[in-house]
This record gives C-alpha cells, sequence and structure tokens, in this order.
C-alpha cells in the first residue's frame, strides 16, 4: 500500500484545526486504498495550535507533527515538511481549509497515471482583497517579464508532489526560499487541475505586507539577475546623452561666450543621478544580502520537538 504524506504548515491555526482534521479524515475515506500521513509542522506558533496538534496525534495514529524552534514563515516550514514527509507522494495544503481537501482524490488519480507534480490552479480567490489581489496581479506581470520561465501566479502550493520531486526539493537548501520558483525549476511531469478557492474557515491570514514584500523580493532575486544588468544599461544610456550635452554646452561657450545661469540644471542633474546610484546600490544590496545569508550555509531551520513516528531522513549535506 502506497502512503500519501499531506503537509500543513500551522501558524497560529487552532481555531481551524477541528475543522481541518475532520476534512481531511472524509477525504482520507474517499481514497481507502492508501495511507495516509498527516504532518503538521507547527512553525512557532503562539496560540494552543501545538496542544490541539499534541491531542490530535494521540488520538489518530496517522498523525504527525514537527515543532519548529520557532517561526520561519511557511516556505521554510514547507521544507520541514519536505524533510520529514515519510510518503510515497506528498500533498502540501494551507491549515485554513481555503484549498479543498476534496480534490486530492483527483491529484492522486494523476498521479497513478504517471505525473510528478499535479498542481492545483485557483481559479478565482475569493477569499483575498481587491488591494491584495491587485499587488499580486501586478507583480506576476512584472516577474514574467524579467524571466524566460514560465511563471503560473494562480498555482500556489496545493499540489501533489511525488517523491522524486520531493526529494529534489529537500536539495535546494537556501534560507531564502521562493518554493512556487522552485517548483517549476526542479522540472518533472506536471499536470494542471483547477479549483474555486474558499474563503479562511476561521481565523486570519498570517501574512503581513512586509512579510510579503520580503517574499516578493526573494522571488524576483531568485529568479532573475536583470535587475542588476538593468543599471549598465541605464548608466551607458544617461553617460552617451550626458556627453551630448557636454559637446552642445562647449561648442555654445566657444560661440557666444559663458552665463552663469543654469545652477537649477546642475542642482537636478546631480540628484537625479545621485537617486539613480542610491537605487542601483540598493538593488546590488539586496542580491549582495542574499549572498551573505546563503554563505553562513546555516540550516533553514531547527526542530524543537516532533511526535516519536515521524522519521526524518538523512539530509544530505552539500
Ligand atoms: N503559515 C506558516 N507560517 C507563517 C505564515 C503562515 O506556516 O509564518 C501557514 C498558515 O498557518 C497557513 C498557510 O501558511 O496554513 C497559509 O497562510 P495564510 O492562509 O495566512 O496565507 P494566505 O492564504 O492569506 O496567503
Ligand atoms: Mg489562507
Amino acid at each position: 500500500m502506497k502512503t500519501i504524506s499531506i503537509v500543513i504548515p500551522i501558524y497560529n491555526e487552532a481555531e481551524v484545526l477541528p475543522q481541518l482534521i475532520r476534512r481531511l479524515d472524509d477525504m482520507s475515506k474517499t481514497l481507502s486504498d492508501y495511507n495516509f500521513e498527516f504532518l503538521f509542522i507547527n512553525d512557532g506558533s503562539v496560540d494552543m495550535s501545538l496542544e490541539r496538534i499534541k491531542d490530535l496525534c494521540k488520538k489518530d495514529a496517522r498523525v504527525a507533527y514537527v515543532d519548529l524552534s520557532r517561526n520561519f514563515g511557511k516556505e521554510v516550514a514547507m521544507l520541514a515538511g519536505f524533510d520529514h514527509a515519510k510518503g510515497d507522494a506528498v500533498i502540501v495544503i494551507d491549515g485554513d481549509l481555503q484549498q479543498p481537501p476534496e480534490m486530492i482524490s483527483q491529484m492522486v488519480k494523476w498521479w497513478e497515471e504517471g505525473y510528478d507534480d499535479v498542481y492545483a490552479v485557483r481559479l478565482d480567490n475569493e477569499g483575498e482583497g481587491t488591494v491584495k489581489k491587485w499587488f499580486s496581479d501586478m507583480y506576476y506581470k512584472i516577474v514574467q517579464k524579467m524571466t524566460s520561465e514560465k511563471i503560473y501566479p494562480a498555482a500556489g502550493d496545493f499540489r501533489l508532489l511525488d517523491k522524486k520531486c520531493v526529494n529534489a526539493l529537500r536539495e535546494l537548501r537556501e534560507s531564502a526560499r521562493y518554493t512556487k520558483g522552485m517548483y517549476g525549476w526542479i522540472g518533472f511531469k506536471k499536470k494542471e487541475l483547477t479549483y474555486i478557492a474558499d474563503k479562511r474557515a476561521a481565523g486570519t491570514t498570517k501574512w503581513k505586507f512586509t512579510k510579503l514584500f520580503t517574499l516578493a523580493m526573494d522571488g524576483i532575486t531568485s529568479y532573475s539577475t536583470i535587475p542588476l544588468k538593468i543599471w549598465s544599461y541605464i548608466g551607458f544610456i544617461i553617460s552617451f546623452f550626458s556627453f551630448l550635452f557636454l559637446i552642445i554646452e562647449v561648442a555654445k561657450t566657444l560661440l557666444w561666450g559663458t552665463d552663469a545661469a543654469g545652477y537649477p540644471t546642475l542642482l537636478a542633474g546631480i540628484l537625479f543621478l545621485g537617486g539613480i546610484q542610491l537605487i542601483s546600490l540598493g538593488v546590488i544590496g539586496e542580491y549582495l544580502g542574499r549572498v551573505f545569508i546563503e554563505t553562513k550555509n546555516r540550516p533553514p531551520y531547527f526542530v524543537k520537538e516532533k511526535s516519536k513516528h515521524s522519521g526524518q531522513h538523512s539530509i544530505d549535506k552539500h
């Protein structure tokens, strides 16, 4: 019998947990030919989530958990899930039931037909605010312009991954993670499913604007080096025009003599160039900061505690 691991990153989701486990249990009944593992990754919750998960673990042998030493963010929590999941396939699902667990049986069907990565594409995100939607639309448009890889904005982390894909993802151990970009990068045979996102079952979204902004920057900087390169083009264009300007000014001075007026233009020029230099330094800083973090080569997370039957595979050191 094959085992399917359901990985659920949990950050302050105590309110939804009872509903979640009920829905997962119902789902598992429709797939009686498989063993299930419900692997909860407690990402430093400060509410009763961990206690609830431990209770579930006592009652249900399929439930396992990994308690991270602090809040590392969903991207890293998923990596912890990939490291600890024992299944032949892993399905990542949010704890807030925005993604219907009923989709899983269809995912499993495609998996049995030989697909390695069956991802769910959200048709309509009911649960999102308009501002958030607008920002995310804009963002994906920009990122898509910067990269040749195809990005599926609506395809999130709700997907079934074959063991092969999970092992591949486990080898990508950067700590500034943008998992959405990694799924495409690792390759393997993909298949798309569609679903309509529900509203959160309970609780509130765990994403703050600043956190999303960091994720967005991670997305750009891990996808593309265009922001680094663009400054040489801009510099070249500006130098070219300043040179033309210089020649014109010299010619004018030779023909009609000097005039001391024009300091506003001078000031504008200096401020404009100063601004551009600061932006380009900032961009270099963004990348350099990430290089710095990755060269420290720290483990992406630490485990405080885990359930007895959640065995960890050995992680190859690179
Ligand atoms: N999450 C997490 N760590 C965090 C933030 C979120 O593990 O630092 C989990 C959260 O518990 C949920 C999933 O990631 O299971 C998605 O979070 P949320 O629903 O708040 O995000 P949204 O759906 O609003 O994008
Ligand atoms: Mg959500």
